[in-house]
């Protein structure tokens, strides 16, 4: 079984140092790629340098709508550069928030910037990984008027309404599933995944971020995360290594974990379960429905993903 980390931030501080080896222990688990996402002018350079050492890592550049404000005036010529000397890269993260982070910043801004960058996904023939907190409608005009986009654009951590699914659809929208989707109401879940056209399902982990609410033994634990507890710390990166070690009782229900907690990029794997029992799909189907979209997907001309033959 082989999976595609859709959207994630391997290049975040708070687990950088740490990348090589959640790299390779996600490689072990059937991880075969991993689309890294920068955020700002200030992160590019390591995305750039992560997907030069790691060819699993597909690169991804943009502004997110959090890092608007601390643009430089030359950061549109900088982003082109920046595709120019990378013709791997996607563009992500870049996207909408009127949720409680975004809305202290000037929507305006945050509108020109993603139009702007939206703009260039398509003029490139590049998928664009979108992030949308509580602006759906607004998300819906931008993309009415600049697309519609036959290259993709992936809605990642979509936690919109099923009702939402058709028009984005047909303006060329990807829906990626991650562990946030675990916070929705299953029914409402369910509802919105079975809306979803298989062509355009993708699984990610938005790791450090959306650590999945799953059984203690189902998880991968970032080591050296400062807000592991003591007793998970004990067990390493992943406690099936350890679950004979007695450190702890690890099949329990998992109990109140802190919220800050770092995401591990192998935790797709309960993305992909819990995802699979709302769709009422086996794990091994949905793997490959996602995985080939992805494949599809990151398949644009100068990428180095293989498109499956
Ligand atoms: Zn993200």
């Amino acid at each position: 079984m082989k999976l595609f980390d859709a959207h994630c931030h391997l290049q975040d501080p708070r687990i950088f140092s740490l990348a090589p080896r959640l790299i390779r222990s996600s490689l072990d688990t059937g991880i075969a790629h991993f689309a890294v996402n920068g955020v700002s002018e200030k992160d590019w350079h390591l995305v750039k340098q992560m997907s030069e050492s790691y060819p699993s890592v597909v690169p991804c550049f943009g502004v997110h709508p959090w890092f608007v404000p601390e643009r430089t005036t030359n950061w549109f010529t900088l982003l082109r550069q920046f595709f120019e000397s990378t013709p791997t890269a996607a563009v992500g993260e870049i996207g909408l928030d009127k949720g409680s982070r975004g809305k202290q910043i000037d929507f305006d801004d945050q509108v020109e910037v993603f139009r702007k960058q939206l703009e260039l996904a398509k003029e490139l023939k590049r998928p664009a990984s979108v992030h949308c907190v509580r602006a759906f409608g607004d998300l819906l005009d931008v993309m009415k008027a600049t697309g519609p986009f036959p290259d993709g654009v992936i809605l990642h951590s979509y936690l919109g309404s099923a009702e939402m699914v058709p028009e984005l659809a047909r303006l060329g929208a990807y829906f990626s599933l991650s562990g946030f989707l675990m916070s929705m109401k299953s029914q409402k879940a369910k509802k919105m995944l079975k809306a979803v056209p298989s062509d355009r399902i993708l699984l990610e982990t938005d790791a450090p971020d959306a650590l999945p609410k799953s059984n203690l033994g189902d998880l991968y634990f970032v080591e050296g995360d400062p807000s592991l507890p003591p007793e998970l710390q004990a067990l390493g990166e992943n406690p099936h290594w350890r679950a004979n070690s007695n450190v702890l009782e690890v099949e329990k229900e998992t109990p109140e974990l802190p919220k800050e907690m770092l995401n591990h990029p192998a935790n797709i794997h309960n993305v992909l379960t819990y995802v699979a029992s709302l769709l009422e799909m086996s794990k091994e189907e949905l793997a490959g429905l996602s995985y080939s979209n992805a494949i599809r997907l990151f398949s644009y001309e100068g990428s180095k993903v293989p498109q499956e033959g």
